[in-house]
C-alpha cells in the first residue's frame, strides 16, 4: 500500500475499523510517520465532531417559518430578470441551453468589444465614421462567434439526443 492509498482509506479505518482495507492501512501507518501524523489529525477532527451537538431550534421556529413562507407567497412576483434567471438556473430541460450559450457568447463578444473600445489607448477620436466602422467590426465578430456556436451545437446535438442518460444535470 502506498501513501496515497493509505490516506484515501483513513476515513474507512476511523468509521469502520473492521473493514477489509483496515489491516493493510494499519500496517502502513506503523511504518510511515507522515501517514500516521495524518491519521492522528483526522482522528482528532473526528473526536471534535463527536463532541459537537446540533443546536436546538429557537422556540416557535416552525410557526415563524410558516409565517415567512406565507409572506413570500403573498409577495409580488419577482421581476422578469429574476424569473428568467431562476428558470435558466433551475430548469432541468435542455431546450434553453442553445439559446443560453448563444446569448452568453453574444454578451461576451459585445461586452468584450465595448470594454476594449472604452479602454483603448490612445483614445480614439469620436467622429461618426470610426464609430460606424467599430460597430461593423463588432457585428462581424458577432457573426463569426454565432457561426462557431452553431457548429459547436451541431457537433454536440447527435450525442445529446442519442444518450440522455449520461447527463441528468
Ligand atoms: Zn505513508
Amino acid at each position: 500500500m502506498n501513501c496515497q492509498h493509505c490516506r484515501n482509506s483513513l476515513p474507512d479505518l476511523l468509521l469502520d475499523a473492521t473493514a477489509a482495507s483496515s489491516a493493510a492501512t494499519r500496517a502502513h501507518l506503523e511504518s510511515c510517520a507522515a501517514c500516521n501524523e495524518e491519521f492522528m489529525a483526522l482522528q482528532a477532527t473526528f473526536d471534535l465532531l463527536d463532541e459537537w451537538h446540533a443546536p436546538e431550534p429557537s422556540p416557535y421556529f416552525d410557526q415563524k417559518l410558516a409565517v415567512r413562507l406565507r409572506e413570500e407567497q403573498a409577495a409580488p412576483a419577482a421581476g422578469w430578470f429574476e424569473r428568467l434567471r431562476s428558470r435558466l438556473l433551475f430548469n432541468t430541460g435542455r431546450q434553453f441551453r442553445p439559446a443560453l450559450v448563444t446569448a452568453l457568447a453574444f454578451v461576451l463578444v459585445v461586452g468584450g468589444g465595448t470594454i476594449a473600445d472604452l479602454s483603448g489607448f490612445p483614445p480614439r477620436s469620436h467622429d461618426q465614421a470610426s464609430a460606424a466602422i467599430n460597430d461593423l467590426q463588432i457585428l462581424d465578430k458577432n457573426e463569426q462567434a454565432l457561426q462557431t456556436m452553431d457548429q459547436l451545437l451541431q457537433d454536440d446535438n447527435p450525442n445529446d439526443d442519442g444518450d440522455a442518460s449520461q447527463s441528468n444535470i
